[in-house]
């Protein structure tokens, strides 16, 4: 197994990867709030993950990789009201018509961009029991208490014992003139502890039966919860965008270690910004491109559509860890790399192999995963996969060349970085296939022509139908018959 060193971000340092049971890994990322689509900032902090959960396939662990989907608890900035109730009422529709809207987004998105889905997808609402036991457990351990129907953490009492702060560096002073009172907040012994459990005020539509009120959960809870319940009351990694360390991801350790007393992560991952106009992509201000703007080219800044897989190796060509600008030029610069890789894939099926060999496959490949061994250095990564562009155009030109073994290595050793672990698509073979579908849609349209011809309607309209089932839609004209995908 390669020895992997991850920059744990609760230890600030570089570690080498232990996991907890040798072979298998738990992971647990932050999913979204499905209350509108998700942008291409989303789409990075969720693809790094994905990038993870490839290699360590790759490697061969046993991954339990868990992603949620927050579809109730999580408040707007000013904390008054729900992320997806406030969208069920601007829209005049349920809050789960919102929940359920989104996530097909979500999962549509994920699609285009060529994801591996997660082992498990919990949804807060699915939880909300497992949440109300958590609550339960954590008053009866000291560290919340009850105020009108809502549940607190106490913040200080957890403080006397346990180091909130932990992650996200904060002392717990600082955290106090952080907090806005807002409302609600006269409730709380302290401005700085948060809540487990709201009342549901008469507006709030969407709201559940407790022991302590008809109310919500809090949105730090659910992750607490669906986190230990999948993958036990400690677990190997957790991540998510490093907006969400504070308050979040610290609030997360509190509410475990007052239920488990155990730390609940040992490796915390937190992934960097991706800005548009230098700030961050974000979407309450709108400062934002969705995917589908980027592979139909209709968001303004661009020129042209970049496919998905060329969207993927921009992102893919900035380590996780540094912040990432999206604009026209990088994008079109990514296109050219992305062509440059695929194009030495067609070349090197075409290869001549030879008796000998003049390039140090071997030391190539130990590179290649050196770079991802080393807190998954993707950039570093790709700058090898372009010596391996090198190599197949110096093969080709005969001014070197490979045996048997070190063509097989560096063939598999391309394919599995390129494809299974940076997850892109060859777009050449893309279109080979669409010219394929083409050819056998337009064979099925004659056939139908001719059915017709002969009268058989039963057959024509059976192609017609079959088809449409499958999203290929065919449009007589006096023309002819022309179809859309
Ligand atoms: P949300 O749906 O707002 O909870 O966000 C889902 C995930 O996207 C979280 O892990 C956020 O940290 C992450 N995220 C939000 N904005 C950005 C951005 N501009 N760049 C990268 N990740 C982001
Ligand atoms: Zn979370």
């Amino acid at each position: 197994m390669q020895k992997i060193k991850i920059y744990n971000t609760l230890t600030g340092k570089k570690e080498l990867f232990k996991p907890l049971k040798k072979g298998f890994i738990g992971m647990y990322v932050c999913g979204p709030t499905v209350y509108s689509n998700v942008h291409l900032g989303n789409v990075r902090t969720f693809m790094s993950f994905d990038m993870i959960y490839r290699y360590f396939l790759h490697i061969g662990y046993k991954v339990r990789y868990v992603r949620n989907i927050t579809d109730a608890g999580h408040l707007t900035d000013d904390n008054t009201e729900d992320k997806i109730s406030t969208k069920a009422k601007v829209e005049k529709l349920e809050p789960m018509e919102i929940v359920q809207k989104y996530t097909i987004d979500f999962h549509e998105v994920l699609k285009q961009y060529n994801f591996l889905p997660p082992s498990i997808e919990p949804t807060a609402t699915g939880h909300i029991l497992e949440q109300i036991e958590a609550i339960q457990t954590i008053i009866d351990n000291g560290m919340a208490y009850v105020v009108n129907g809502s549940v607190y953490f106490d913040l200080l009492k957890y403080s006397e014992k346990e180091n909130y702060g932990i992650l996200s560096k904060r002392i717990i002073e600082d955290t106090i003139e952080n907090t806005r009172e807002l409302d609600g907040q006269s409730d709380k012994k302290n401005p700085q502890d948060f809540a487990l459990w709201k009342r549901a005020e008469p507006a709030h539509i969407q709201r559940w039966n407790s022991p302590w009120s008809i109310g919500f959960p809090g949105w730090h809870l659910e992750c607490t919860v669906m986190s230990t319940k999948y993958l036990g009351d400690q677990f190997d990694i957790h991540g998510g965008g490093m907006d969400l360390k504070f308050p979040h991801h610290e609030c997360e350790i509190a509410q475990a270690q007052a239920c488990n007393h155990k730390a609940p992560v040992n490796y915390w991952i937190h992934t960097n910004m991706l800005n548009l106009n230098g700030k961050k992509m974000s979407k309450s201000t709108g400062n934002s491109i969705l995917p589908s703007e980027i592979y139909t080219g209709t968001n303004p800044i661009l020129t042209k559509a970049f496919s998905p897989s060329v969207t993927r190796f921009f992102i893919m060509q900035a380590h996780y860890s540094s912040v990432l600008d999206v604009s026209n030029g990088a994008l079109l610069a990514a296109e050219k790399g992305h062509q440059r890789l695929m194009e030495a894939l067609n070349t090197l099926d075409k290869l001549k192999v030879s008796k000998t060999s003049t390039i140090l496959i071997s030391d190539w490949k130990q590179k290649c995963y050196n770079a991802m061994n080393d807190d998954f250095n993707t950039p570093v990564l790709i700058a090898h996969l372009f010596e391996g562009v090198k190599f197949i155009n110096l093969v080709k030109e005969n001014k070197e060349s490979l045996n048997q073994i070190d063509f097989n290595a560096l063939k598999t050793t391309m394919h599995d970085f390129i494809f299974d672990v940076l997850g892109l698509i060859n777009i050449t073979n893309d279109t080979k296939n669409s010219a394929k579908l083409t050819g056998v849609i337009e064979l099925l349209i004659n056939i139908r022509n001719e059915a017709k011809a002969t009268k058989n309607y039963a057959l024509s309209d059976e192609i017609r139908d079959k088809l449409l089932a499958k999203g290929i839609q065919l449009k007589d004209s006096r023309k002819g018959t022309t179809f859309s995908l």
